[in-house]
Parts: C-alpha cells; structure tokens; sequence
C-alpha cells in the first residue's frame, strides 16, 4: 500500500458446507488478521437490537412471520462495514446464498469503493464427510466426544473419561441426513461457486485435512487476496 491510497477494508466470502469447520476457519481470521466474522443471523440480531432504520424493517417483517428482504440484508450490511471494527476487513459467512444477492452485494461494494477480495470454498470429499459426521457420539455423563471409527472408547460403550455408560447420538448425524445437508448446500452454493469463479476471485480449500494444516492455507489466500 502507498501512502496516497485509502485503505479498503477486505472482503472474504467464506462458503462451505456443515461439518466443513467454517465457524472454527472464520474465528482464526479474526484472531490473526483482525477481521470480523459477519453472519446474517447475528447482522439481522444487531440491527434489530440497535434500532437503525433497516433494523426495525428487519424487525417488523420478522415479527409478522416473513422472509427479510435482500434488500434490507443489503442495507444492515452497509451499516455494518461502515463499523470502525471493520476496519480491517469482514468475512461474511452466510451472504450471499443466490446469485441475485451476490449481485446485490456487488453493488454495495461498488458504492463504498471496495470489492471481494477472495470468495473461498472449503472443500470436502462428500462421502468422507458423512462417515466423518455419521459416526459421533458423546458420553452422555460428561461430554467426551467419541466416533466410530477414529475413536471408539476402549470398551464398547463405556466412556474413556468417566465410566459412563449411557452414549447419545444426535438424531441429524445419521447417514442420510448428513448427505441430505451436504446435497442443499451443493445445490445452493453451485451458481456461487460459478459467478466467483467468473469474477476470478474464487479460491478452493481442501477442507479434509487437520484444522491447523486448513488454517494455514486460508491464511495464505487471506494475505495474498488482501495484499
Ligand atoms: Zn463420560
């Protein structure tokens, strides 16, 4: 950066999907770059809490059991990269789901002289996943975390930790579900994954291997798409 230019907040679009580590890969940003990790829920929470104009419209369509509008989505957005916090860039989890709000969000970076940096697509070997997801339980007495395959309990069903004999699985991590969530996120995010890819800013993550090994490679993209 040369002392004449005005600095530009990041942009980073992260995509993946459950399971993917997003949540974990977003914090890690945070923590190493000072971005901030903007979701729709929690943007839509604030601008309601707050009271800013697009808020209370967020607030009264919600109250009335409709969909916000991308319209309005657009509009907290806007409040919210002018944050001071945000100085440093976002990485906005959750927006856009469509082409239609990529577009839109295209626009509003337009208006305020900034641009996506990098659209980065965590990406998972789909039948891994669901071996990987299908496969855990939790000692119901004091939490520890089992799988099937990568770490059953020294006897079957006594937990390691505690003796515990009571083992609990959550009823979305079967099989069937999890590959039902990874075919939504497929459909959904693919006309994503193609107007990133057009726009030339489309990075593509192996998301399988260890969280430290996905950590550095998004840093990487991170430092280079915002250099
Ligand atoms: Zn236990």
């Amino acid at each position: 950066m040369n002392a004449t230019s005005t600095p530009t907040p990041a942009v980073l679009i992260l995509l993946g999907p459950p399971g993917a580590g997003k949540g974990t890969q977003a914090r890690m940003l945070e923590q190493r770059f000072g971005m901030v990790q903007l979701s729709t829920g929690d943007l839509l929470r604030a601008a309601v809490a707050a009271g800013t104009e697009a808020g209370k419209a967020a607030k009264a369509v919600m109250e009335a059991g409709g969909l916000v509008s991308d319209d309005i989505v657009v509009a907290i957005l806007r409040d919210r990269l002018a944050g001071p916090d945000c100085a440093k860039g976002v990485i906005l989890d959750g927006f856009p789901r469509t082409t239609v709000q990529a577009e839109a969000l295209d626009g509003l970076l337009a208006s305020t002289g900034q641009k996506i940096n990098a659209a980065i697509s965590l990406e998972v070997d789909d039948a891994a996943m669901v071996d990987r997801i299908s496969g855990r339980f939790t000692c119901g007495r004091c939490g520890e975390g089992y799988h099937d395959a990568f770490k059953p309990p020294m006897q079957s069903d006594i937990c390691d930790n505690c003796g515990g004999t009571e083992m609990k699985r959550r009823a979305d991590d079967n099989a069937a579900t999890v590959s039902q969530r990874l075919e939504a996120y497929h459909a959904q995010t693919a006309p994503l994954i193609a107007y990133y890819g057009g726009q030339d800013v489309l990075r593509r993550i192996d998301a399988m291997g260890a969280i430290d090994a996905i950590a550095q490679d998004l840093a990487v993209i991170a430092k280079q798409a915002t250099a």
